[in-house]
């Protein structure tokens, strides 16, 4: 092997103070063919590792250390929030070892905080209101379903070619703004939104709600006054 190349065996090969998520990053993975012996003895075999930014890591370490941080984080609850999450909307078909492996991999990256995520919403109105209620939420028209969405202004400005994630269909399509979320809201959010009708009130579907109406708490906490 390379001598110059840093591996990284054990936690006791990292300082406290560069144990973090960012040092631990999954920059991108490596395979090493080994080989040991000679002529008919000689074995083969390959060395799967991660590069991260304080060096090298087997792949298999990596997964422990990455544990063990999220657990001195006391992240384990927003780990197996991953985890489900991740089982019901992206990775059904995986095993249980994958999903996990993978809500890692998104726990390592941070993602749960990354606004332009498109799971942003959805994830944090379920698991952590507070976030989702700090959001800078803007409600949109997208072209493909024609149906309201809420989505995060970091998403519409990072959004190429005028295309933006529909959450009802998983499709990227144009999409035309309708309004932004006030906050603190005002004495009728309704009013906000592009559903409602002077006549009718809210004329949202109700499927759509979860997703798009300004009224609707996270966790079913505040219900609608109509609901009631
Ligand atoms: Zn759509």
């Amino acid at each position: 092997m390379n001598s110059l190349r840093k591996e990284i065996k054990t936690l006791q090969d990292i300082d406290a103070a560069s144990f973090t998520f960012e040092n631990l990053r999954w920059k991108y993975g490596v395979f090493r063919p080994m080989s040991s012996g000679a002529g008919r003895n000689k074995k083969h075999w390959g060395w799967c590792g991660v590069v991260t930014a304080l060096g090298e890591v087997e792949e298999k370490v990596w997964y422990q250390l990455t544990e063990q941080l999220i657990k001195n984080a006391g992240e384990q609850q927003l780990l197996a929030h991953l985890i489900e999450w991740e089982s019901e909307c992206g990775y059904t078909k995986s095993s249980s070892d994958e999903v996990r492996k993978e809500a890692i991999h998104l726990h390592v990256s941070r993602i749960f905080d990354d606004p332009e995520w498109i799971h942003y919403l959805p994830f944090n109105k379920r698991y952590r209101p507070e976030i989702w209620e700090a959001a800078h939420i803007v409600y949109v028209r997208n072209e493909c379903c024609q149906k309201v969405s809420a989505v995060t202004q970091e998403q519409i400005d990072r959004s190429s070619y005028s295309i933006i994630y529909c959450p009802h269909c998983g499709r990227w399509s144009r999409f035309t703004i309708l309004g932004r979320r006030v906050k603190p809201e005002g004495p009728n959010p309704c009013l906000d939104c592009d559903c409602y009708d002077p006549d009718m009130g809210c004329t949202m579907p109700g499927i759509d709600k979860s997703y798009a109406c300004p009224l609707e708490a996270p966790n079913g906490g505040q219900r609608r006054a109509s609901d009631a």
